[in-house]
């Protein structure tokens, strides 16, 4: 078994961790954002409505800023204030809610779990963070975490980026953040650490304390709640590591949490030494040609078709242009040709290539894709039978598409 981590990388000093709970949960009861599932979390948390809401904004916070979600929850809210009610909607109506959210099957994974728990689970949410995780489909050792402590009050930790953050700058942690040693080492300190008696406003103070103050570029250390237990603060002040016990076991040859030999300490980055990750892999390149098919509808008002994406991968469900992937360093001549045989199976008559008119080049970056959408557009004349063996397709005003579900990226299209 590898040895344990020294001691400098760790919380073992009890009167410490009083401390730093006591400063931190003090600065959250005063500091912390006004936030609408805050609101309702303050109630009984027998209420069926706050459950959904600490779920709902716990998965809509993976990924995506506080300002992005507030808007999507507060819908969300008002459309499906239970579980119960949750359970009853379509993936469709989930899909066009999160359309534009990212992340799609977070929305998707969120209204299976609704079910299950409404249809197997007698409508009784697991209470703990094992069973939650265990349980409930899309439901993560982060989100098991939340949800526990903070419906439940179960003092189990949570480990998310911004809790990594402020660990990694409190204890000095500088190997590779990502690797799953420094993750699990990281979850134990958040197990530690986490206050026994509002385990749940902790996490959500660590997790504030990140976003608002221990922010990755400029973190203010000055206005920090818990600098006085920072290592990394203390050694940006003193350039060197406070004296602990077992100090002299680290940073020399194989400590597990410290920096590889190769990348000392930079002063001139001070507390952002911390935390450090391996080179991400580069995105994966793709090009799909895409085509805005326009009819005139009733009224003579312009019409587009837009067809489903299988049920599952990438956008799953969801609605777009009719697209087809390319083959990378195709000429444009074949890419017209493609996309015009393509687009004949759809209306089950002859399409010219050249009928096809190119309007421009779209980026849009998915998490690991770096996808080009080349768009052209085609008038189409009289009525067209799309092929009923085909996926779903169907004919939309433009206020019909920005309603539908339907992704960023289309939207740019
Ligand atoms: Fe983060 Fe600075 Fe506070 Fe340390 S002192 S936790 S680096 S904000």
């Amino acid at each position: 078994a590898p040895a344990p981590p020294p001691a400098w990388h760790l919380f073992s000093n009890s009167a410490e961790v009083e401390a730093l709970r006591r400063n931190l949960l003090a600065w959250y009861d005063r500091c912390k954002r006004d936030l609408p599932w805050r609101t309702l979390v303050r109630g009984d948390m027998e209420n069926p409505a706050l459950l959904s809401a600490v779920w709902v904004s716990e998965i809509m916070l993976q990924q995506t800023q506080v300002a992005t979600v507030i808007d999507y929850y507060n819908r969300w809210m008002q459309k499906w204030p239970t579980l119960q009610a949750l359970a009853q909607a379509s993936l469709e109506e989930v899909n066009e809610l999160w359309a534009g959210l990212g992340y799609y099957s977070r929305g998707k994974r969120l209204q299976e779990a609704a079910r299950k728990v409404v249809s197997e689970l007698a409508g009784q949410m697991p209470r703990t963070a094992e069973n939650l995780q265990k349980l409930l489909p899309g439901v993560g050792r982060y989100t098991a975490g939340a949800i526990a402590s903070i419906s439940y009050g179960q003092a189990t930790g949570v480990v998310d980026g911004n809790v990594i953050r402020v660990l990694c700058r409190l204890r000095c942690i500088g190997a590779d953040s990502s690797s799953p040693a420094v993750i699990e080492q990281l979850w134990d300190m958040a197990n530690a650490l986490v206050d026994r008696s509002r385990p749940g406003d902790f996490n959500q103070a660590l997790m504030e304390l990140g976003a608002t103050v221990c922010v990755p570029k400029a973190p203010l250390c000055g206005e920090c709640p818990v600098k006085q237990h920072c290592q990394a603060w203390h050694r940006k002040l003193f350039g060197k590591p406070p004296p602990v016990p077992d100090v002299e076991d680290c940073g020399v040859g194989d400590c597990p949490l410290c920096p590889p030999a190769t990348e000392p300490w930079d002063s001139s980055l001070g507390v952002t030494n911390f935390p450090r990750k391996a080179a991400k892999k580069p995105p994966r390149a793709m090009r799909t040609a895409t085509c805005v098919l326009e009819r005139r509808g009733c009224h003579a008002a312009a019409e587009y078709l837009i067809v489903q994406r299988p049920s599952s991968g990438l956008l799953a469900g969801l609605w777009e242009f009719p697209s087809l992937p390319l083959a990378q360093d195709l000429q444009e001549e074949k890419e017209r040709e493609e996309l015009a045989d393509h687009l004949q199976a759809w209306m089950g008559r002859p399409v010219a290539a050249k009928g096809l008119q190119f309007i421009g080049e779209v980026i849009h970056i998915f998490s690991h894709i770096h996808q080009t959408y080349v768009v052209y557009s085609l008038h189409l004349d009289g009525d067209v039978t799309l092929d009923p063996a085909l996926s779903p397709s169907r004919w939309v005003t433009e206020d019909e598409f920005h309603a539908s579900a339907v992704s960023t990226a289309m939207k740019k299209v």
